[in-house]
């Protein structure tokens, strides 16, 4: 009897082995099956013979950026679309990571958990970008060749309207050799991170309004040079005299915001950049951003440095855009997305509209306090005849990378206007100083825009 017993607790045993891995395998079948099926060395779901094909790449207009339909990519006959948009369509190498066929292949081919990858069309599905393709198009040629990338979104839906990165190329004619430092392959707007420099500095302000109950009053006279002892010292391009916080973000004083990330202290920096979401890497429809990082030494020259934008400070541009959206959407950030939806080779629609996440980044009253100070860097700084009609509220970057190369220039804000919700990074390598350089690339692409929509 104890025999029988004994066999019977062991069949129950194997019989709940049996549950839990039909459980485990179903979960990563729906989860995971998308990537399986459409895994890059299964050939014949990518080849003219087999049953399935993939569809066309289109931007938010209709405008076709890259199709799959005579059984290999073929792209835009236009030239300026094709390399403005390299980096999203991606070239028959499969050179570039964040590349559609890489990215949406699931999307594409129409996969689903209940028919696998047929299809009774026998086409592949259309993927619908929210980008539009002329905006990239004056993106690319405001950035005139120079290394950099471009990003606008809107912070309300998440949708972002303009990407390129920079050096690009013609995908019917890649280049035969590639210079390894020129990163041409790199989607710079979400695979890599760079060092700030001073459009930090809202950060070390967002810390400060929040932290500090006299961050208004809070004054700082400024030298032009600030000495930690020995050689070792925070400079500025100029003298700023006594600096308050609005001041010395309008300014740009670095001597100020060392002395405030001091008076922060290295916790209270940490909670900002992780409360911010710089350090972490986020989802965009399937590419996942580069984390930036940080570190905050207990005090001293570094830590100034890192509350300034500099040190090891290393932000993602598309993390960075998403920050600027969190301070013109009230402190609530809307996750950007690239995809806008899925459609059968029908027009029939075979996907929602794709809804972004939402996420308090800063307090209401923070973001307004910003808002008013971006505004104020324009008007007291930048010069509102720079950028014609736009209610554009922003903070420009100089980012030293080293000591013998230009600095990178950097551009970030938005328009504080309901009808044209827009956010934008802008980075130039070794551009120059970033509002002159970057902020006129900034100007020309955000005027298209509002006379576009
Ligand atoms: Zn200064």
């Amino acid at each position: 009897m104890k025999k029988i017993e004994k066999r019977a607790i062991m069949c129950l045993m194997l019989a709940g082995v049996l549950v839990i891995g039909l459980g485990v395998f179903a979960f990563r079948y729906i989860k995971d099956g998308s990537s399986w099926a459409t895994y890059t060395a299964n050939k014949q779901i990518y080849t003219d013979k087999g049953k399935l094909k993939k569809g066309s790449l289109y931007d938010r207009d209709g405008t076709l950026l890259m199709s799959n339909n005579s059984g290999k990519m073929t792209f835009s006959d236009d030239y300026n679309i094709r390399t403005a948009t390299v980096h999203l369509t991606g070239d028959r190498s499969g050179n570039i990571a964040t590349g559609a066929n890489q990215v949406f292949a699931n999307k594409m081919v129409g996969y689903n958990p209940i028919t696998g990858t047929y299809s009774l069309t026998g086409k592949g599905r259309n993927v619908n970008l929210s980008i539009d393709a002329d905006i990239c198009v004056t993106a690319n040629k405001a950035l005139a060749g120079r290394r950099g990338t471009v990003g606008v979104y809107n912070y309300k839906t998440g949708e972002i309207i303009c990407l390129v990165s920079s050096p690009n190329y013609d995908p019917t004619d890649p280049p035969s050799s590639v210079d390894s430092e020129s990163g041409i392959y790199m989607n710079r707007f979400f695979s890599s991170s760079f060092s700030p420099g001073s459009i930090f500095k809202l950060v070390t302000a967002a810390a400060s309004i929040e932290n500090k109950s006299d961050y208004a009053s809070w004054e700082y006279t400024c030298t032009g040079s600030q000495s930690y002892g020995g050689s070792d010292k925070v400079t500025c391009q100029e003298a700023h005299g006594t600096v308050n916080l609005e001041k010395a973000l309008a300014v740009s004083c670095n001597c100020y915001f060392g002395k405030l990330a001091e008076a922060l202290g290295p916790d209270i920096m940490k909670e900002y950049v992780e409360k911010t979401g710089l350090t972490i890497s986020r989802d965009v429809n399937g590419i996942s951003t580069k984390a930036g990082s940080f570190e905050f030494p207990e005090s001293g020259i570094n830590l100034a440095w890192a509350g300034i934008g500099q040190y090891k400070d290393l932000v993602n541009p598309c993390t960075m855009l998403t920050y600027m959206g969190a301070i013109a959407n009230g402190g609530r950030a809307v996750q950007p997305k690239l995809l806008h939806n899925v459609e059968f080779s029908t027009g029939i629609p075979a996907s929602l509209p794709w809804k972004s996440w939402t996420k308090r980044m800063i307090e209401e009253d923070t973001a307004e306090i910003l808002k008013n100070m971006m505004r104020n860097n324009v008007e007291d700084n930048y010069g509102t005849e720079n950028f014609p009609g736009l209610a554009i509220c922003a903070k420009s970057g100089t980012a030293e990378v080293q000591k013998t190369d230009r600095p990178n220039a950097w551009f970030a804000g938005f328009l504080n206007d309901e009808e044209h919700p827009y956010a934008f990074i802008v980075l130039v390598e070794k551009g120059g100083y970033g509002s002159q350089v970057a902020g006129s690339v900034a100007n020309t692409v955000l005027q298209e825009i509002v006379d576009k929509y």
